[in-house]
């Protein structure tokens, strides 16, 4: 099987950027209020991941602001300090995440004479009245001509979403999903939406004039739009927000489907929809199964905090119901067996 690459991150909160979404505090979402890395301290940064892991490739990842809005003299300074591991094979590319609005085909053969391999973009949603009411300050056009720009320049384009913002609805998220596909990206990410502490979201949702989705409700947009991903093949990276201490600081998130877990909330549901039926009927002829699949798999198809495992028992009156590796199974596959 293909093995994930090991990112290191490194954020750039607000670097670069002259916007201020409705939603947006990158300091509290990435925990990292240093304004300024010097080449030193992202060498060093850099540094302290290898040994760690044996996960092959290994991608710097440039997060958290517009990075090709930066001064070309900073943008360089960053990737500058990338550079000896990219001659030494200790890294082997690097991603960057911008706005749609912020690609230029003329900056694009600097970006990768850099290294930079794939460029995000932060999208939110294809719907422009969306767009608008989250002071996006780009349109849809905007993603369109950015990806086709990355496209035609050989790049690897992924596409960030937001569920739920201001007049979303899931109609409409789920019709961004789809024009999501159709623009054949190489990875997406969700983040459903949350309220952060001080931010224009905030004083909407104090107001009255913005409400959140339920944890519940972000879990089944989510999960749609994932097997919508999945049947084109495109992968999901992630879903929710990393947990970080900052965001977890008492009082930084005000309301919203945050959830530690958020993206095993979604997979298990998955699973949770394509086992109970099999479940069900051969709990007919028996209490006590078996669930069989690949290592990896299991944790999901238990369910956080082994929900699923606990419903299915107490729906379906099994009097046990185990989960056993099994390498024979292929990815994504499971069997049910009777103990
Ligand atoms: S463009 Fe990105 S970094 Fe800038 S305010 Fe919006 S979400 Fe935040």
């Amino acid at each position: 099987m293909k093995q994930k690459p090991l990112i290191i991150p490194v954020f750039v909160p607000h670097e670069g950027c002259r916007h201020r979404c409705v939603y947006c505090d990158q300091v509290t979402i990435s925990g990292v209020s240093q304004p300024f890395w010097s080449a030193t301290a992202v060498r060093r940064h850099i540094g302290s991941y290898f040994g760690r892991s044996s996960r092959h490739p290994v991608e710097v990842a440039f997060y958290g602001g517009s990075f090709t809005l930066l001064p070309r003299s900073r943008q360089l300074l960053l990737l500058e300090a990338v550079q000896d591991c990219l001659k030494r094979g200790q890294i082997n590319s690097v991603r960057i995440s911008t706005r749609p609005d912020a690609i230029e085909a003329d900056h694009l053969g600097f970006l990768r004479a850099m290294g930079v391999k794939t460029i995000e973009i932060g999208v939110q949603s294809l719907s422009d009245r969306v767009l608008s009411a989250s002071a996006r300050g780009h349109t849809s056009k905007h993603v369109y001509e950015a990806m086709l720009c990355l496209q035609q320049h050989g790049f690897e384009g992924g596409l960030q979403l937001m569920p739920g913002l201001p007049s979303d609805s899931r109609d409409t998220f789920l019709r961004t999903v789809d024009q999501s596909i159709a623009l054949r990206p190489n990875c997406v990410r969700l983040y459903p939406t949350i309220v952060l502490a001080g931010t224009q979201l905030d004083r909407l949702y104090r107001r009255g004039r913005y409400e959140p989705l339920a944890l519940a409700e972000a879990v089944e947009w989510c999960k749609e739009a994932k097997q919508r991903f999945a049947a084109a093949a495109i992968p999901v990276i992630r879903m929710g927000l990393q947990a970080t201490a900052s965001l977890e600081q008492p009082g930084h998130i005000v309301a919203g489907p945050y959830h530690p877990a958020f993206g095993q909330l979604v997979s298990s549901a998955i699973w949770r929809d394509r086992m109970t039926p099999l479940l069900k009927e051969t709990s007919r002829r028996s209490r006590r199964l078996v669930i069989h699949a690949q290592s990896q798999e299991l944790a999901d198809i238990r369910g956080h905090r082994n929900g699923n495992l606990i419903d299915w028992v107490r729906e379906l009156q099994l009097a046990s119901l185990k989960t056993v590796q099994c390498p024979q199974t292929g990815p994504g596959q499971f069997r049910i067996t009777i103990e």
